[in-house]
């Protein structure tokens, strides 16, 4: 009985297929990155949310739809998709991620039933394509091929060819009249299934194919005769038997459910598991299990494989854009194995065939209104798609896309800001090579410009390396053959990739570009010596000591390093960051101590400082000196003497800064750190500073000792040394009144804020404010200026307490700066400097979703920030608020912060346009 309503419940979503208009707005959302409500999952339930397990597709029916994403994987939903409208995809069935999470629920077990419900649909395959499983006369073949709902590239394997025994062997000879054919495909499908459903290695396959090439005196494999390939068959089931124990299954459906179960045992592999911990990829079901009917693109010169994006993914121009290979399966052009040519070319070899795509490409682009990333296979002249999928692009392309994709109407502002990830403009804010040190620079050898940027390194031969090197400090480049799925960690680390072989598409090309990675792909000429960590590129050697340029734009590859510089951004850019100004609510500050970093800043549209460190202006030159001599100051007098040699440094610096922000607000925060940071812990230093003081060693080492703190972020920092040396306030306010009165002098609009940290209690605050006001009187009293001057004095909210008590707070401040990286410190009590001792293991684990130093943690700290706005706006109704910690900049936490009231985020220069965008897309919301 239960059977049956099932039955009728899919065959009523069959019918009642939703608008294709529709059903894009679905995926639009989708992506967004709502998750669909989890179902909870009681223990021991073994049924997926509707029964349903399997969703056909083709001319018969299409269950799915492109929407279904989370249910069907990417692969699978667009395969539904793409049928439904209309384009030739060969027909199959995919088995869902539900079906992948009840595997697992019931210990690695295909849930009872799945089977039944995958013969009824190999049955309306057979019927739809007239062949049948290990028939002798045309029989039936699939392809069985992973897919979860985010795409992870290369990271579970496919197995094509499946259904071939040595019965249906013949078959597909007599139905193909091509007997080498149909015994190269049986090799492979006994090669690709032995290999990934019963973990044989691949050598032992490689090794029985040395010797039949050695036999029939083959230089390659395509060399190799009908009848080599016969025996390389029985040589390759000889293998699979001596390493499983078993035969070669000779019953179709009995490979299927093993094929079927290897898809969800990768789901756990350490590589998957490692890749969507990289990637950040949470809250998925599982995979999919997509089962297709075969199409072959190595039938002959007529027939072909390609891949290939409906725009440039590097540059987002409007041009098709890929590689195909005649006479080859799918999988040869992504592996690397030969060299594919350019689409274009396709045009003189089948031009037919080539209009086809271009009409497709389109269809494709306005069905779904965004750039596609598609897989084709041409069967003896005959097109057919093979997937489809978002195109991956860098942060340029993803900008020009967008405004491309808004010219041509296809989408509107709104979605264009939308649809560029706000961290991916990092890239286009990246450096390049400098023109005139490039020039000179010597060019060794070029390879595919496979992912922009600019990347100068030192060579690092494994991924490991890559990883260590990275850890010790170093700028490396990791220089392989190819990369495979392993050296995820390792490129992540370096700074750049090369790879001696493989296309633009090859997995080294594909993983940097989605990281904005800079990589150069199959650079041919370099011979890469792992083992001797060396590599030899015409005649010259290089070792894992020599540092190299590369350049992802162009694929130069160049000796030595060569000078980089910051980008120019193009119009477009300036047109998406317009949008964004345009929907945006919050405002965007910047973090910046010197002139140089305020001005690129303001450059990128930043709109005041939110924070100004001045602790290293004590750093520079002279200054430090004048500093120790203020920390080892034994009375007021003395220490007021060593101030005083510093305040014209701090004055001249401050009004650098408010130049560079004339007419835009700068918050400046007192002086923070500990005071041991600035005194020297090694015994040369030490002595050396005695000299230089004029005092003894000694005195030195007593007053090192004597600053020293279990707990330094918890100790005597931040307003607590104001309380304990009010000098120091005094001075630092007279550097920034002097300045404000100095620009206002030269006619420059100086905005001063003065901002006390690590406030805890409102005594603390009104204490210290008090001596503010007191100190900004003085001074004006002193300069003789009648002028008024508006200097705002505000603190950071960084202590729990703070928050707290925000109301009371909030009555002695004119503003308040949420300082979320103490904030977060101090809620978890997690050191921020300690913290990466344990926090693997936590993200592992998924005790923590993400660092919350990184992104705000809103449950908790978010509370916080939410309660001190909240409160302090009790006291101060327009009370302004915003944020200075890491979190200003990254677009999580901004959506957090348009969304609690703040007025202002502030954030490193670089990740200015990322938030504005980041505002814009929280606005959007
Ligand atoms: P990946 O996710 O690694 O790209 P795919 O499942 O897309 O894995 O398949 C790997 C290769 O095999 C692709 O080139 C694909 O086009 C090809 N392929 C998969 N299924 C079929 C099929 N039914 N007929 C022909 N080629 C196929
Ligand atoms: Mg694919
Ligand atoms: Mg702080």
């Amino acid at each position: 009985m239960a059977k049956k309503k099932t039955q009728k419940k899919s065959a009523r979503k069959t019918t009642a297929r939703k608008s294709p208009a529709k059903s894009v707005k679905k995926i639009a959302k989708k992506s967004g990155g709502k998750k669909s409500p989890a179902k909870v999952t009681r223990k021991g339930q073994k049924k997926t949310a509707n029964g349903k397990m399997v969703y056909y597709f083709g001319q018969t029916r299409t269950d799915g739809d492109g929407s279904q994403k989370q249910l069907l994987g990417g692969k699978g939903a667009n395969l539904a998709e793409m049928t439904s409208i209309g384009l030739p995809v060969p027909p199959g069935f995919t088995i869902t991620t539900e079906v992948c999470d009840l595997y697992y629920k019931s210990g690695r077990q295909l849930p009872k039933g799945l089977m039944e419900e995958v013969h009824k649909n190999v049955a309306i395959l057979q019927k739809e394509l007239g062949k049948t499983f290990g028939d002798t006369r045309n029989p039936l073949l699939v392809s069985v091929r992973s897919g979860a709902a985010v795409s992870m590239p290369g990271m579970m394997n496919t197995i094509l060819n499946l259904g071939l025994t040595d019965l249906a062997v013949v078959g597909l000879a007599n139905a193909t009249g091509n007997e080498r054919f149909a015994y190269d495909a049986y090799r492979r499908v006994i090669n690709m299934f032995g290999d990934v459903v019963m973990g044989i290695d691949h050598e032992h396959f490689e090794e029985a194919f040395t010797e039949i090439k050695r036999k029939y005196n083959a230089a390659s494999d395509t060399d190799v005769p009908s009848q080599g390939l016969i025996e390389l068959c029985d040589a390759y089931k000889a293998v699979y038997r001596k390493h499983t124990g078993e035969d070669f299954p000779q019953d179709p459906m009995a490979q299927l459910s093993l094929a079927i179960e290897a898809v969800f045992k990768s789901w756990m592999t350490p590589r998957a598991v490692r890749y969507r911990e990289v990637d950040n990829i949470r809250g998925l079901k599982g995979t999919a299990v997509n089962v297709q009917s075969m199409v072959f693109g190595n039938m002959g010169e007529d027939s072909g494989t390609g891949v290939a994006f409906t725009r440039n993914p590097s540059t987002g121009e409007n041009k098709f854009y890929g590689e195909f290979l005649i006479n080859a399966q799918g999988e040869d052009v992504v592996a690397g194995i030969r060299t594919p040519q350019p689409v274009e070319e396709m045009d003189k070899w089948n031009a037919r065939v080539y209009r086809q795509l271009l009409t497709i490409k389109k269809t494709l682009e306005r069905h779904y209104r965004e750039v596609q990333d598609i897989e084709f296979t041409i069967e003896k002249g005959h097109l057919w798609m093979l997937q489809t999928r978002t195109g991956k692009r860098t942060g340029a392309a993803a900008v020009k896309i967008a405004c491309d994709l808004v010219k041509e109407k296809l989408i509107d502002e709104k979605t264009a800001i939308r649809r560029i990830p706000a961290n991916d403009l990092t890239q286009l804010l990246l450096p390049s090579f400098e023109p005139r040190a490039k020039a000179r620079a010597e060019v060794l050898t070029r390879g595919l410009p496979a992912s922009p940027g600019a990347a100068v390194g030192k060579l690092a031969f494994t991924a490991d390396e890559a990883v260590e090197r990275t850890r010790g400090g170093e700028a490396v480049l990791l220089v392989r053959k190819e990369t495979s799925p392993e050296d995820i960690d390792g490129m992540h680390s370096a700074v750049g990739i090369l790879t001696s072989t493989g296309g633009m598409t090859s997995h080294a090309a594909v993983v940097a570009r989605g990281w904005g990675r800079c990589c150069v792909a199959g650079a041919g000429a370099i011979t890469i010596d792992a083992r001797n960590r060396q590599i030899t590129v015409n005649g010259k050697v290089f070792t894992h000591n020599d540092t190299l340029s590369i350049d992802g734009s162009t694929g130069e590859v160049m000796a030595g390093p060569v000078g980089t510089h910051a980008p120019e951004l193009s119009g477009d850019f300036a047109t998406v960051m317009k949008w964004a100004d345009k929907y945006r609510i919050l405002k965007v500050r910047t973090n910046a101590d010197t002139p140089a970093d305020a001005q690129r800043a303001r450059d990128f549209g930043a709109q005041g400082i939110g924070l100004c460190r001045t602790e290293h202006m004590f750093f520079e030159g002279d200054r430090i000196q004048a500093m120790r001599e203020m920390i080892v100051a034994e009375t007021v007098e003395d220490r007021q003497k060593a101030l005083a040699k510093l305040l014209p440094y701090q004055r001249g610096d401050f009004v650098g800064i408010f130049t560079a922000m004339k007419g835009l607000p700068v918050t400046v925060r007192l002086l923070d750190p500990p005071l041991h940071e600035f005194l020297p812990h090694d015994d040369a230093s030490q002595a050396e500073m005695a000299r230089n003081l004029g005092i003894s060693v000694d005195k030195v080492r007593n007053r090192v000792a004597a600053l020293h703190e279990m707990n330094p972020m918890l100790g005597h920092r931040g307003c607590r040394l104001s309380v304990t040396y009010p000098e120091i306030l005094q001075m630092q306010v007279r550097a920034i009144v002097e300045a404000a009165i100095e620009c206002k002098k030269a006619r420059i609009d100086a905005k001063p804020e003065i901002m006390i940290p690590l406030v805890g209690t409102v005594q603390e605050l009104s204490k210290l404010r008090a001596l503010t006001e007191q100190t900004i009187e003085q001074v004006k009293r002193e300069s003789g200026s009648s002028g008024k001057l508006d200097i705002l004095i505000g603190t950071m909210i960084e202590i729990p307490r703070a928050a707290l008590t925000a109301d009371a707070i909030g009555e002695q401040a004119d503003f308040f700066s949420f300082g979320t990286n103490d904030l977060t410190q101090m809620t978890f009590g997690y050191s921020r400097d300690d913290v990466n001792t344990f926090l693997p293991d936590y993200l592992a684990q998924e005790i923590l979703e993400q660092d919350p130093f990184q992104s705000l943690d809103q449950a908790g700290v978010g509370q916080l920030v939410e309660m001190g706005v909240t409160k302090g706006r009790m006291a101060k109704k327009d009370l302004k608020c915003g944020i200075c910690g890491e979190h200003g900049g990254d677009p999580a936490s901004i959506k957090f912060c348009h969304k609690v009231g703040l007025d202002y985020v502030s954030c490193s220069p670089f990740r200015v346009p990322i938030a504005r965008l980041a505002a814009a897309q929280a606005a959007l919301a």
